[in-house]
């Protein structure tokens, strides 16, 4: 242990996507010496792989967009059940934190006119979502990594060194956060992946920006480095993660052939004109437009296809309802015998687009089916059905600061973190939400460290030593359990019992035999050495994924509704009285706890933004008659 390799700095980013690299920017800029950690090579973030763009209301294509429009769609996409104050301050500082991204040098497709091209999503009002073709994530990571570099030159200027203020660790994993005895953060412990060899960062304020949690679930569009690490970390350094139960399920994965199930095919198909069809060559969607959004969407296939040309005199179509709608459709779907051959639904753009313009916008997905599934999207209908895509639970943190709850020091922003989505998360809005609150967690993270003057937290060398000694726990045991084995039960539990549609005693078999798996993954057993072994790797993610996946089904159990992210069958409505309540849970010895916490009433002049009678679908009575006036 005496030779662990240690590292100094002020502020630690834990994660390279779009979330930490803008908040290492921030607390760089702030003047603090910052590291940035990830555990894939720097570059390949999760991030990489968002297609469709970034919403905000920047109304270049529809001038009648505005931060207030945003922020109603955002709490309609998330039933109500969003941080409103996270939701109010994404759908003011989108814009800035959008064309800031050009003055770093990014190349969003242009307007006619030259602006910043926006398109439609599914439950965005305007044409909100400025992108680069269908691979806006690519360029929003290679735009900051060149931000980044400028920054480094700046102080190689300065100092002679191009690291002094920032530097990147590659391919190191943390695997726990230390902490000083009051629980302040102290630093974070991890390895090398390439040699094992264990690091220590001692840092007074760490931003947790890991990003999600699909790999607990059997089909997902999410890569391997999504395993719930900073979900579990918070947990764990005694943070608290608020709304867990709500899973995005994203409508369109592909399903066909196996070994490619889950990958992702983005909702800019739907916004660019493609529609689903059942075997029937039925357009089904009409079929399924809730009471909640009737009204606001197309209800003749007409109407809905007018709507492309002409969208200030027609009603969107309902293929762009919010995703969790979408994907129920699907699911009922198929379940009634309409499916396509290989399980899903059909999306069919090749009837509806010329071959050049689908090339043109769609070129990632043309290359992705004929590559993968030997599929020509300007030909055939693909086939598609629901996977596991994006977490809206997280770390329950303080919309202004990113400041985690209960644990001084820790921040955390983007998909690991909670609360502005609500019970279901409008496409776009994660770029977006990366930008905002990564900015705002590391000026945060930075005010924080500033405000401690010299008195750091130190973590006592019991705590080093207990992080290597869990570590290394799977190489000293023989005989045991087989992380993969583990891994793949873990899966297909979450996957069958807490998944799409749930329900209590499904749920609550779910609950024992995680139990079960959670006994059984104290005796891993690791073969080989510490280089690179990935084995070990998944044998230590699994704890993180398992305290994640009973977080998602105990807050499952407890919510007796369904809303977003969350069906009950056995609940099948929207409960108006579960809609001011948020479910929080927090490490208990070995378990998991978790607790209603009544949310914050919203501020009037947000109140007012909404006609009464569309407040009344979502409030209790009671709250209603406390709101004062609105549009109606
Ligand atoms: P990520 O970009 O995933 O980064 C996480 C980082 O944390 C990585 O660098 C990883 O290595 C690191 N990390 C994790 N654990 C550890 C650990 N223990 N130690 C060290 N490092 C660790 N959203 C949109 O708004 N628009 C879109 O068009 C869109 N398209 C999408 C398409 C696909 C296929 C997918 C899967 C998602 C899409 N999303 C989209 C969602 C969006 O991409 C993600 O929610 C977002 O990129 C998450 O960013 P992040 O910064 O929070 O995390």
């Amino acid at each position: 242990a005496a030779e662990i390799e240690t590292h100094d700095y002020d502020v630690l980013i834990v994660g390279a996507g779009g979330a930490g690299l803008r908040a290492a920017i921030a607390a760089r800029e702030a003047g603090l010496r910052t590291a940035i950690i990830c555990k894939s090579l720097f570059g390949k973030a999760h991030t990489v792989m968002a297609e469709g763009g970034i919403a905000a209301s920047m109304g270049n294509v529809n001038s009648n967009d505005s931060w207030q429009v945003h922020f109603r769609d955002t709490m309609r996409g998330g039933k109500f059940l969003n941080s409103w104050r996270m939701a109010e301050l994404h759908a003011k500082e989108a814009p800035d934190r959008v064309w800031e991204l050009e003055t770093y040098g990014a190349l969003f497709d242009r307007t006619p006119d030259g602006r910043i091209s926006q398109r439609n999503f599914g439950g965005h009002e305007y044409p909100r979502l400025a992108h680069v073709g269908d691979r806006t994530g690519l360029e929003l990571i290679r735009t900051m990594q060149q931000k980044i570099v400028s920054l480094q030159q700046d102080d190689e200027r300065e100092s002679g060194d191009p690291e002094a203020g920032l530097k990147v660790f590659a391919e190191v994993t943390i695997t726990d956060l230390l902490q000083d005895e009051s629980g302040a953060v102290a630093g974070a412990f991890g390895y090398f992946r390439e040699s094992g060899r264990f690091v220590r960062f001692n840092a007074p304020a760490v931003v947790l920006a890991t990003g999600g949690i699909g790999k607990s679930f059997k089909v997902t569009s999410n890569s391997w480095e999504y395993t719930g690490d900073g979900h579990a970390l918070a947990l764990r350094a005694g943070s608290t993660l608020v709304n867990m139960e709500f899973i995005q399920f994203h409508p369109t994965g592909m399903v066909w052939p196996p070994s490619v199930k889950g990958i992702l095919v983005t909702e800019s198909v739907r916004g660019d004109g493609g529609v689903l069809k059942n075997s029937e060559g039925k357009r089904f969607m009409f079929d399924y437009v809730p009471d909640v959004f009737r009204g606001q969407y197309a209800q003749t296939e007409d109407e809905g296809d007018r709507w492309y040309t002409d969208p200030d005199n027609n009603k969107r179509p309902p293929e762009l309802l919010p995703r969790d709608e979408v994907a129920r459709a699907i699911n009922s779907e198929v379940k009634a015998g309409r499916g396509s051959p290989h399980g899903g639904v059909f999306l069919d753009i090749a009837s509806r687009r010329s071959p050049e313009e689908i090339l043109k916008k769609l070129p990632s997905m043309h290359h992705q089916f004929k590559e993968l599934a030997d599929v020509d999207i300007t030909k055939e209908a693909m086939e598609v059905g629901p996977t596991c895509h994006y977490v809206m639970g997280g770390v329950e943190v303080d919309p202004d600061t990113a400041a985690a709850a209960r644990v001084p020091g820790l921040f955390a922003a983007g998909e690991v973190s909670g609360g502005m989505h609500g019970s279901n998360r409008l496409g776009g809005n994660s770029l977006s939400d990366l930008l905002v609150f990564g900015a705002r967690a590391g000026a945060g993270a930075a005010a924080y460290v500033r405000g401690l003057g010299d008195a750091r937290p130190v973590a006592p060398q019991g705590a080093l030593d207990a992080a290597a000694a869990t570590a290394l726990a799977p190489f000293e045991e023989e005989g045991g359990e087989n992380p993969y084995t583990l891994h793949q039960e873990m899966q297909q539990t979450m996957n069958d019992l807490v998944g799409i549609i749930r329900r209590a005693d499904e749920i609550e078999a779910a609950l024992t035999k995680l139990e079960q798996l959670k006994e059984r993954a104290r005796h891993l057993t690791v073969e080989g050495h510490r280089q690179f072994n990935p084995g070990w790797h998944l044998a230590l993610d699994l704890r993180n994924m398992l305290a994640v996946s009973e977080c998602v089904a105990r807050a499952a159990l407890l919510r007796q509704e369904s809303r977003g992210g969350h069906t009950r069958d056995d609940y099948p409505t929207m409960d108006a009285k579960w809609r001011g309540r948020n479910l929080i849970c927090s490490a208990e010895g070995d378990g998991i706890r978790v607790e209603e916490q009544p949310m914050p009433a919203m501020r009037g002049d947000l109140l007012a933004l909404f006609e009464r009678a569309e407040l009344a679908k979502y409030l209790t009575p009671g709250e209603l008659a406390a709101v004062g006036a609105t549009k109606d």
